[in-house]
């Protein structure tokens, strides 16, 4: 194939804008911030996770304090009822002993209930301060997934207008590109990322490889409009001022 020495070029120019295309590719599937983003995520749900434990906990023990509460307003409702009885006239004595017995066992279920739901209320301020400490955990993690996001946006942002640009740069150099060496060029980047590279100082811009001596004669011998390939890599081979011939 030939293509006139301008014409390649210009490919190479095509190959650079290509080449930082890839470049924008990588930087975006490589962003600190995605992992940074899966790793907040995750803290934030195992956060949810802590806050939903605590308040459950926290639940379970309103439900048991009611209940108690319940259990004493009971006891204390019975004590009212029988010290009426007791206040009332004409009650037999075997009765009012009855009573009396009775005050004395509510006493003492009064007692034992009230130091339960004492317990109990302590435990709950306990868990409420765990409540609290895992809503605040939850929030920092929230905020942090929040300027992760944020971040990660503000560099998306910066890529895609990077890319924009150089997207605008590669429309005129492909526009002007013979069709034929354009789909080669093309079927090569296709197939390994790389369609055109410079010969520099004896070495394939793309895969690196110092060309030996018969190559290099063979390039020196080569008309300049002929469309070099390195046998190597396979990319087309544009020679430059540099390429040490
Ligand atoms: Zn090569």
């Amino acid at each position: 194939m030939n293509a006139e020495p301008a014409v390649q070029q210009r490919l190479l120019q095509l190959a650079e804008v290509d080449a930082e295309l890839n470049r924008i590719d990588h930087r975006r599937r490589a962003m600190p911030e995605l992992t940074e983003i899966t790793d907040a995520e995750r803290t934030v749900r195992e956060r949810k996770d802590a806050v939903v434990a605590a308040e459950t906990q926290a639940g379970d023990l309103d439900r048991e304090i009611a209940r108690l509460e319940r259990d004493v307003d009971g006891v204390r409702a019975r004590a009212k009822r029988d010290n009426d009885m007791l206040a009332g006239s004409g009650l037999p004595a075997k009765q009012a002993a009855d009573l009396q017995h009775e005050l004395e066992t509510l006493a003492r279920r009064q007692g034992v209930l009230e130091d339960e739901l004492l317990e109990v209320m302590e435990r709950r301020e306990a868990v409420q301060a765990n409540v609290d400490a895992t809503r605040t955990e939850l929030a920092t993690a929230e905020q942090a997934l929040a300027d992760a996001t944020e971040r990660r946006d503000i560099a998306l942002a910066d890529l895609d207008a990077t890319e924009a640009g150089r997207r605008r740069d590669r429309e005129p150099l492909a526009a002007e590109m013979p069709a034929e060496l354009l789909e080669l060029y093309e079927s090569l980047r296709a197939k390994n990322g790389t369609g055109a590279a410079p010969l520099r100082a004896r070495r394939c811009g793309a895969c690196r490889l110092e060309l030996d001596r018969s190559e290099l004669s063979h390039i020196k011998a080569a008309a300049p409009q002929t469309v070099l390939r390195h046998e190597e890599c396979g990319v087309i081979m544009v020679r430059t001022p540099e390429s040490g011939l």
